[in-house]
């Protein structure tokens, strides 16, 4: 009997999944299968958060499967090989595969044709399953290999026609076929994380998209940039893990609404990211742009950003909230990324990466590319710009209520002062004074 295999990779759903859904549609068996690939646990090893997340994610995958009579078939190993070997016990013809973006994905894809090419086994990739629209789908007038500027890709981007959203498939039948267990984060070596880190999968995924779309994304435009409201989808790890597919949520949003519009021009910047990526993988270590001037090494600064010590109430309550949950708004990773790139002018690669030791939806594109928009090496067309932490505070916590749920030592200042606690004179031992003077302090 024919079986063709569904690879997961950073698609880990049964609704709109191309993959799965060309698999279920190819043999009469599927096997549903994710490997946790040794070479990639071992770069991802110190984001205990991502571990946590993925467990969680791979747990929820597996009953959605089991509720439609399958069952996720989980291996651990190098992951050409054990799709190779999978597809000899269960006598696959073809292997199905989402469309990723990174230089990694790109080998991947790549080694796995070449094996198993050997073995008269076809490798399908998948484009628009992990973005809304196909990566590599648009291409500016100008002859460029991939869009430079974000407001003419947007534009092209939403008169894209885009799929329907596909169905779950309503059976997987799976052969006999070993599974390892889904591991405990513990056992890939994931140390500890946040302590209010909050996980989920495509089950948990779908409940909150389903909150969301049914009200508060209305409100999104008002409140998205105010990091005390909470006020934005909180979809993103749910996103990044692909428990939920991007090209349904574009689907199902209604952008005659200024809060759907606003939700999806956001989801434009992650396709308009992944496009650059996939055009220049390199990007996710080197600079988009040349920066002349040269870097800062100052390890006193930069410990004092990471622990959220730089005495700038807002910076240092964005820091904390990073570490206590492993996600932080948009409006609060500018501000922070503004401090230490360009107020500390330190390397954007050195935030990138404490970043992704603590984010959940820590991802490359959206990581690698927000860092380097902020550090001026990116798509940013104003390079020069930097934001006063004491402006942006007084702008966008007017209050200082998103600093007093984080900065505990100053909950005792009331509104707005709490933003220059040296003004209201808390001691150093209490507070650290600014590490850096900026203008209207
Ligand atoms: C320095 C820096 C680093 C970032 N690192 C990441 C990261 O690793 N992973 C990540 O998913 N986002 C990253 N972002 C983008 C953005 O801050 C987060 O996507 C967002 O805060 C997640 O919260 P949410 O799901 O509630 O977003 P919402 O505001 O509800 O937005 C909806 C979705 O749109 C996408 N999105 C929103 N803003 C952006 C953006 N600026 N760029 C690309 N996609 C966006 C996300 O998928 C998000 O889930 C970063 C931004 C900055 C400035």
């Amino acid at each position: 009997m024919t079986a063709s295999i569904a690879l997961f990779t950073r698609d880990l759903r049964v609704h709109d999944n191309p993959a799965l859904d060309a698999a279920c549609r190819a043999g009469e068996r599927v096997v549903p299968l994710f490997v946790l690939d040794v070479d990639l646990l071992a770069k991802v090893s110190d984001a205990p958060n991502r571990m946590r997340f993925l467990t969680a994610a791979l747990t929820e995958l597996d009953a959605e499967l089991r509720a439609r009579g399958g069952r996720l078939v989980a291996r651990r190993g190098h992951v050409v090989e054990e799709v190779a070997a999978v597809a000899a016990e269960s006598n696959a013809h073809s292997v199905h595969v989402a469309a990723d973006v990174t230089g990694y994905s790109a080998r991947r894809q790549a080694a796995l044709r070449e094996r198993l090419s050997r073995i008269g086994c076809t490798l399908r990739i998948h484009p628009a399953s992990i973005t809304a629209v196909d990566a590599r789908a648009l291409r500016p007038d100008t002859g460029r290999s991939h869009y430079a500027v974000f407001t003419p890709y947007l534009r092209r981007w939403l008169d894209t026609p885009m799929r329907r959203p596909l169905n779950a498939p309503a059976a997987v039948v799976v052969p006999p076929i070993a599974s390892e267990a889904i591991p405990d984060p513990a056992a890939l070596g994931a140390g500890p994380g946040s302590p209010e880190l909050s996980v989920g999968g495509e089950t948990t995924g779908r409940r909150l998209l389903e909150h969301w779309l049914s009200g508060p994304v209305r409100e999104y435009a008002q409140v998205k940039d105010v990091p005390a409201v909470d006020g934005t989808s909180g979809l993103s790890a749910y996103l990044h893990f692909g428990c939920l597919s991007a090209a349904e949520i574009v689907f199902r949003a209604d952008i005659s609404d200024p809060g759907g519009y606003a939700f999806v021009r956001q989801l434009a910047w992650r396709d308009f990211y992944h496009q650059v990526l996939a055009d220049r993988p390199e990007i996710a270590t080197a600079d988009y742009r040349d920066r002349s001037r040269p870097w800062r090494n100052d390890a006193h600064a930069v410990a004092a950003w990471r622990a959220g010590l730089t005495g700038y109430p807002m910076v240092d309550a964005g820091m904390r909230q990073l570490t206590a949950q492993g996600r932080m708004p948009g409006r609060s990773r500018l501000i922070t990324a503004s401090f230490l790139v360009k107020t500390l002018r330190v390397d954007w690669r050195v935030g990138a990466r404490h970043f992704e030791r603590w984010l959940v939806d820590a991802d490359v594109a959206n990581n690698r590319m927000n860092w380097q928009w902020m550090a001026g090496t990116g798509t940013d067309t104003r390079s020069s710009r930097v934001l006063n932490p004491l402006r942006q505070a007084e702008r966008f916590d007017p209050d200082g209520d998103y600093v007093r749920r984080w900065l505990p030592e100053l909950a005792q200042l009331s509104g707005a002062e709490i933003h220059r606690p040296w003004r209201a004179g808390v001691p150093a031992a209490q507070y650290p004074a600014p590490i850096v003077e900026f203008n209207g302090m």
